[in-house]
């Protein structure tokens, strides 16, 4: 029953009370024991009984306010600086005040005073343990949304996705236009039979989860990974309930239930920050390439042009131009119609992009008409190139039906600073007159550009 606002007084008062009430009824009582009523019955023995039931009450309080005060002083103490903690934490970010072994309380007994401590301890470490999550997926939701670029974006989510669950490889695989394939990896050095892999496939239909747990005496096929792998999960990446890829994580040891449930928050910021860098990927592509040939459109082949030759003038490193177009395309066109002429203009494409080099760039400059831009490339190694390009036109043949098709190109090529040139416009336009003089010496055939 309470009888003030406040525990220890209430304790104190029922204490003594007792104290005062055993005083009254311990004289009486007594004289059932066989104590003369002469003795017991006195003013002097109820005075005295009284007081010492008082002083016992008062003692016992005593007793308890020191055993049990502190401790539940330091509770409070402790409750009270990890809200300041809290509070100040949460426009500073600074967490110290709340560390587990900075706030910790004593567990110095088996009851509920000792329990009570216990239960803080783990209060704390759960919430410094919170926090720390919290932490770690807010810098890796921060890292994921900077950046945009499908490669460097997947590159970081491989080494955060390791380092956060302990995993010694991880794979990202994703649907791009219809095909599963690994965008990156780490640890696993042959990534291809993943593509085809009968877990990441229904990772990827379901949208759910999946591991499988190894023998520890399995024996791993030599190459596929540096280790043994205990453990591989599988994530899906699920963005706008699309799975649009997987997570492949793998770990010489079992996933503890904690990382498992980390991995699976990670992914889902990952499947955001995925699905944006394969829009602004797809974006990018649709805006640079013809999307019949595949090259690099004119608008964006011209600012690549403008890019390397400042650059190649800035380092005096050599930079060349290849201008070629079809010959009697028209009457393609007109024999075969013009889905055939689409196929012919793909082909001639594809041709002359397999003789170019890592590097160089091939631009659909008008209908028919292509520009190779080869940085670094002086007028020997563009005449050596046009002659590769040409030859592989002309050897290669596109079959509609029975019919086998051939054509053939002439080229005009150019390069800086053999041949001096003002800017890239002006070498396109020797280039272009090498083309022209080249059609008109009886086309297949690649001329130099001449100032
Ligand atoms: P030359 O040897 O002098 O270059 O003769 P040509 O017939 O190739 O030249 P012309 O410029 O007269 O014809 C180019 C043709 O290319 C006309 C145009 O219909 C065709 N062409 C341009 N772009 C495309 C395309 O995307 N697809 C198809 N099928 N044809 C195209
Ligand atoms: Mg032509
Ligand atoms: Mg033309």
């Amino acid at each position: 029953m309470r009888l003030t606002r406040r525990v220890f007084d209430d304790l104190a008062l029922w204490m003594v009370g007792f104290g005062l009430f055993i005083g009254v009824v311990f004289p009486p009582a007594v004289v059932l024991f066989g104590v003369p009523r002469a003795i017991a019955l006195t003013p002097f023995f109820f005075a005295v009984c009284v007081l010492a039931g008082c002083m016992v009450g008062a003692v016992n309080i005593g007793l308890v306010r020191w055993v049990v005060l502190p401790r539940l002083r330091a509770l409070a103490d402790g409750m009270l600086q990890v809200e300041d903690g809290i509070r100040e934490a949460t426009y500073t970010g600074d967490w110290s005040k709340c560390d587990p072994e900075r706030c910790k309380l004593p567990v110095d007994s088996d009851d509920v005073i000792g329990e009570s401590a216990s239960a803080f301890n783990k209060l704390i470490f759960a919430l410094t343990r919170s926090h720390d999550v919290e932490a770690r997926v807010g810098d890796f939701t921060a890292a994921m949304s900077a950046q945009l670029e499908l490669a460097p974006l997947c590159q970081g989510a491989v080494a955060a996705f390791m380092q956060a669950t302990g995993a010694q490889a991880a794979v990202i695989l994703a649907d791009t236009g219809g095909e599963l394939s690994v965008l990156a990896s780490h640890g696993v050095e042959d990534t291809a039979p993943l593509v085809t892999d009968d877990h990441v496939r229904l990772c990827l239909r379901s949208g759910q989860p999946d591991r499988v747990e190894l023998p520890e005496d399995l024996e791993v096929r030599g190459g596929l990974v540096t280790f043994r792998p205990r453990e591989v999960t599988y994530l899906p990446l699920v963005a706008q309930a699309v799975p649009i890829g997987v997570v492949v994580l793998a770990r010489s040891s079992p996933f503890e239930p904690e990382t498992r449930s980390l991995s699976t928050i990670f992914a889902r910021t990952f499947a955001m920050a995925l699905a944006n860098a394969m829009t602004h990927d797809h974006l990018q592509r649709i805006a640079a390439l013809d999307p019949l040939t595949g090259c690099y459109n004119r608008r964006f082949g011209l600012g690549r042009l403008r890019e390397e030759f400042g650059r190649a003038a800035r380092n005096d490193t050599p930079l060349a131009g290849i201008l070629f177009d079809i010959d009697h395309f028209k009457s393609v066109n007109d024999t075969y119609g013009h889905l055939v002429g689409d196929r012919v203009l793909t082909a001639v494409a594809k041709a002359a992009k397999e003789r170019l080099r890592e590097g160089d760039i091939l631009v659909r400059y008008g209908g028919e008409e292509f520009l190779a831009i080869l940085p670094g490339a002086a007028t020997g190694d563009a005449r050596e190139i046009s002659e590769r390009i040409r030859r592989a036109v002309e050897e290669h043949v596109v079959q509609d039906g029975s019919q086998a098709i051939q054509c053939t190109v002439s080229l005009g090529y150019v390069a800086t600073p053999d041949v001096r040139v003002e800017d890239e416009t002006e070498l396109i336009r020797i280039a272009d007159e090498a083309l022209y003089r080249a059609k008109g010496a009886g086309r297949n055939r690649a001329l130099p550009g001449q100032t």
